[in-house]
């Protein structure tokens, strides 16, 4: 499997040159795992991955699987900007849950409404399925992916991706102090070798004036790579706030209770065989 980070800043995109080293576009992680490309949240990020798809692929069509965590702009805001979306020889399926007044495909379909994009879908000309799913297991030849419920304003889903003995785990947006959140972030991370993990808040912010607003911190990230034997951890979905050095901070407090962690930042690229 191939683990590569186009997006990994929260909330909001943060173009300033103090954040820069570990980017400011916002989640979207892909996955290559067999012969499929995943993509794990389409946030800013997901502009700067298209541009290198296309690249990749020129003429010969391109499919993959979409997962998105939840709807949240920082979340979503790249679909509009992913040029192998307006290229009829591509195909996606997009998957997330049914939220509780909207299906999947308008959540997506309606930012791009009138006024607050300049041109609607039909001009994306790739073919597009949209997939509702709930906590569920499927399998694309071979690579299990693993969807469970995380605790964040308006749902979330965490994921966990199986393919040949390894496993990655996306897990992001979840507030802990949830029990059945609690339970299954540990359940999706149990033995494995990656675990990308939300961390936008320190332990004191979140403690002083962060409660409810559905995030967790390098703390609470280091006590579930503990507690679920995780090999790798990935602090992930950077609150705009924390620039290059404030990150570099965290990591270093976080190795102290975990060693094998790190913050993930832009171009970084894991292969675990
Ligand atoms: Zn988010
Ligand atoms: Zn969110």
């Amino acid at each position: 499997m191939l683990v590569r980070f186009w997006g990994v800043r929260g909330s909001t995109p943060t173009p300033q040159r103090e954040n820069l080293r570990y980017g400011g576009n916002t989640s979207c992680v892909e996955v290559r795992a067999g012969n499929h490309l995943f993509i794990f949240d389409c946030g800013t990020g997901f502009r700067v991955l298209g541009n290198a798809l296309r690249k990749e692929f020129g003429h010969r069509p391109l499919q993959a699987h979409v997962f998105l965590s939840h709807y949240h702009w920082d979340h979503i805001q790249g679909i509009p900007f992913f040029v192998p979306l307006y290229d009829a020889r591509n195909s996606f399926v997009f998957h997330s849950f049914r939220s509780v007044d909207t299906g999947l495909q308008q959540a997506l379909e309606d930012q791009m409404l009138n006024p607050y994009f300049p041109v609607d879908m039909t001009v994306m000309h790739a073919r597009r399925h949209f997939h509702e799913i709930g906590e569920e297991r499927a399998t694309y030849d071979g690579v299990h992916v693993t969807t469970r419920r995380l605790n964040h304003p308006q749902g979330c889903l965490g994921f966990r991706i199986e393919h040949r003995g390894k496993v990655v785990v996306y897990a992001t947006d979840n507030e802990p102090g949830d029990p059945a959140g609690d339970r299954n972030v540990r359940d999706l991370a149990a033995d494995a070798d990656l675990l990308i993990y939300d961390a936008q808040y320190t332990p004191e912010e979140y403690v002083a004036e962060k409660r409810s607003w559905g995030h967790s911190t390098w703390l609470e990230g280091v006590t579930i790579a503990r507690e679920t034997r995780t090999k790798r951890l990935i602090l992930f979905h950077h609150d705009p706030d924390h620039n290059d050095r404030m990150i570099d901070s965290i990591v270093r407090k976080a190795k102290r209770h975990f060693s094998r962690t790190v913050a993930a930042r832009e171009g970084l690229t894991i292969r675990l065989d």
